[in-house]
């Protein structure tokens, strides 16, 4: 017969210890439409990069693609230079140079990357612009989302979110046109699509709505807070 198993003593409770939760409760934060210079900056800069990475596909050069990193034919034409696999260097070189750049212009000028380029805080303020214009600033959707739900609220949230994924689709299928010719692909939309174009439209897409949607609409993370934003 095996011997009963020793007694652990219950742990013994201060009289007055008050039980917290190490981690706090989300909260979902409103951000402010935030107005001044530096906002206005930021945005010529949004709508600069968005012009340029949202038109270069459709750029057409000595008749074909301006841009076209064609993986397939292992050829990346940019404008009149081509680069075959040997050239790689060069871009290994750009590349290097970029990010020496960020590093210097970061350590002498503050968070330039990240307050005006970076695509997290281009698409936050996109889909921040986007929601403020079917919600309304922060105290109406402060208000809205205190509101039980009803036909107006579920229209609302509706043309917020079917906005953000038809922008997000149309980031996808922008990226995956930097790869293949973007006329082609738009007319192979949607039953002719290859595998690989359709994962990566989907998953650039969906990280596109996630990123810009979930940080406009929820976490709102310290790229928001450092713009001087409030809940
Ligand atoms: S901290 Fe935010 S804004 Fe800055 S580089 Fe990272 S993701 Fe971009």
């Amino acid at each position: 017969m095996s011997s009963p198993a020793p007694r652990v003593p219950a742990p013994s409770v201060e009289p007055n210890a008050v039980e917290m939760d190490l981690y706090e409760v989300r909260k979902t934060i409103y951000p402010r439409a935030v107005h001044g210079v530096f906002a206005t900056w930021r945005w010529a800069v949004i709508i600069f990069t968005q012009v340029v990475f949202y038109g270069l596909p459709w750029l057409v050069w000595n008749g074909r693609q301006a841009v076209l990193f064609d993986l397939g034919a292992r050829r990346f034409y940019i404008f009149d230079l081509v680069l075959w696999p040997q050239d790689f260097i060069f871009l290994t070189g750009i590349l290097i140079i970029s990010a020496l750049s960020l590093f210097l212009f970061t350590a002498v000028a503050g968070r330039l990357w990240c307050g005006y380029a970076c695509p997290q805080t281009v698409y936050t303020e996109l889909f921040m612009w986007i929601e403020r214009r079917i919600e309304g600033d922060r105290g109406k959707r402060m208000k809205l989302d205190q509101q039980p739900w009803s036909a107006r609220k579920i229209g609302l949230k509706a043309a917020k979110h079917g906005v953000w994924i038809a922008v997000a689709l149309w980031t996808g299928i922008t990226f995956v046109g930097y790869f293949t010719p973007i006329k082609e692909l738009v007319a192979a939309i949607p039953s002719r699509l290859s595998g690989w174009e359709t994962f990566w439209v989907l998953f650039y897409g969906f990280a596109t709505y996630g990123n810009g949607g979930g940080c406009a609409s929820r976490c709102a993370s310290t790229c928001v807070r450092t713009r001087g934003s409030s809940r």
